[in-house]
């Protein structure tokens, strides 16, 4: 699992879309998660989110590159995308037999 800071109250905290230890802050929409991603070990180095914690504990929150966060935001998208057609598929499928051994099974019934 990857380090991460909470932008929070600056808490180190295991995985970046973890709740965080001290405070409780999920990262839930997709900009507040980018930003976590992005205060990760998976873009910073150990002694920078030391540092990033510090600074947010000290009430000076890291501000990040607007380019940057929009960079993160649509990896995280496509990535959402990619999960969901892949679901999404044998699901529809699924319930398209579903619906037909019923249609079948009510045709034989009346029949
Ligand atoms: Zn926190």
């Amino acid at each position: 699992m990857s380090q991460s800071v909470c932008l929070r109250c600056g808490a180190l905290k295991t995985g970046a879309w973890v709740a965080c230890p001290e405070c409780h802050h999920l990262p839930s929409d997709v900009r507040d998660r980018a930003k976590h991603l992005l205060a990760s070990d998976a873009y910073l180095s150990a002694s920078v989110l030391q540092s990033t914690s510090a600074a947010i504990r000290a009430g000076h929150p890291p501000e990040f590159p607007e380019a940057q966060v929009q960079a993160e935001i649509r990896e995280i998208e496509s990535l959402e995308q990619e999960g969901e057609s892949s679901f999404a598929f044998p699901l529809v499928a699924a319930t398209a037999v579903l619906l037909l051994l019923a249609a079948g099974a009510a045709w034989a019934w009346l029949a």
